[in-house]
């Protein structure tokens, strides 16, 4: 189990350095396309690959038949799994006669408690967020098809998307008289942008991914990564849309200096990430490039890859595992016959007793005679007396 979940862990890292080097070469390309990276990066880790090797060599398995395959297979496997040797020569005779350990057992409190930790940790945010949106006031509906229902209240949190399945806008009623029309419309684009793109949902998943890995720092890096890149491309969707990048810069700011930030990832505010550099990029309003028809299938092509390798993988492997198995099944010694001494209490040396196959006796059992040799004086009985 410990083995297994290193291999995942190793492989869901591996992947995410893989991402952030992508995000690095995107890194003049819209920001939600590198949102999107990101949010792979942390679904991966609830994804393990072993999964998807095992796919292949159950293919395999059902497909193909049982020959040696090139070592090429093994090391390939060795090097996707390299605490799989671990896991198999944890299964010897000698450690599995040696006494169970506590180690696993103290692991699994631990995680449990960590895991129970962040998720009471959130629920009490939530809780919170959720009361002030209760006792807040509805001013009216927003965003298409007016389905987004506006709620003033008397908090000191930042304007912010509060749910996933109904999301409400929330609104503190001091923010109203700081802010013009101008940026309050601005401010407002920003947020819904965070609606249409289910930030809240995608937010909540990452979530998901730090309460069950929380022990893993880089889905914490992975889950600020994430908050960064969300609210740039907000921030150039706002643009985009036409207004002012200095009259929405003043607007994220007044916020910042009036209200608290959002408590909560999957509620989605308007401050977050590295303020300094998102108005510097408000600002200069540079020109984003869009993703050209080589780079949409650059990126394609490895996310089929990152799905293909592990199964082509347990394809590679799956004979070759098959042939050992068999060669280790027709190596077993068999005994079709096996012979039991009886002692004598009498003296006299043990008597052979014979089985044949199935266990049927091949020779003649003793006469009863000898029973009563070494029965000291006792008598024996035959059925048909
Ligand atoms: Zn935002």
């Amino acid at each position: 189990m410990i083995p297994a979940l290193a291999n995942h862990l190793l492989q869901s890292t591996i992947f995410a350095a893989a991402a952030g080097m992508l995000t690095r070469l995107l890194r003049d390309n819209r920001a939600r396309t590198r949102y999107w990276i990101w949010l792979t990066a942390s679904m991966k880790f609830l994804v393990p690959f072993s999964l998807f090797i095992e796919i292949g060599r159950t293919l395999s398995w059902s497909t193909a038949p049982a020959i040696a395959q090139p070592r090429l297979a093994f090391v390939m496997d060795e090097i996707a799994r390299p605490f799989a040797t671990l896991d198999s020569h944890a299964a010897t005779p000698a450690t599995a006669a040696s006494a169970p350990s506590i180690v696993p057992a103290l692991l699994l409190a631990a995680w449990i408690c960590g895991c129970a930790a962040v998720l009471i940790f959130w629920f009490v945010r939530w809780r919170r967020v959720a009361a002030t949106v209760r006792a807040g006031v509805c001013l009216g509906r927003l965003g298409a098809g007016q389905a987004v229902e506006l709620v003033a209240s008397e908090t000191q949190m930042e304007p912010g998307v509060f749910g996933i399945r109904r999301p409400v806008l929330l609104l503190p009623a001091r923010l109203v008289g700081h802010l013009d029309g101008a940026r309050m419309d601005a401010v407002l684009t920003h947020e819904l942008c965070h609606i249409r793109c289910r930030d809240n949902l995608t937010a909540a998943l990452h979530m998901l991914v730090e309460a069950v890995f929380w022990f893993h720092p880089i889905v914490w890096w992975i889950g600020a990564r994430l908050v960064e890149e969300r609210e740039r491309a907000c921030d150039e969707e706002v643009v985009r849309l036409g207004n002012d990048p200095g009259v929405y810069a003043e607007g994220i700011l007044n916020v910042c200096r009036i209200c608290l930030e959002s408590p909560l990832a999957c509620v989605s505010g308007v401050s977050g990430a590295d303020l300094g550099k998102r108005i510097e990029a408000i600002m200069t309003n540079r020109i984003i490039r869009g993703l050209n028809f080589a780079t949409k299938l650059a990126l394609a092509t490895a996310g089929l890859a990152a799905l293909m390798v592990p199964v082509v993988l347990g394809i590679l492997s799956g004979p070759a595992l098959r042939a050992q198995a068999q060669s280790a099944t027709a190596s077993t010694p068999k005994f079709e016959v096996a012979s039991i001494k009886a002692g004598c209490p009498g003296g006299g040396g043990p008597a052979p007793y014979a089985a044949g196959p199935k266990g049927l006796p091949s020779s003649a059992p003793p006469p009863p005679k000898a029973l009563k040799a070494g029965g000291g004086g006792g008598t024996a009985t035959s059925p048909g007396r």
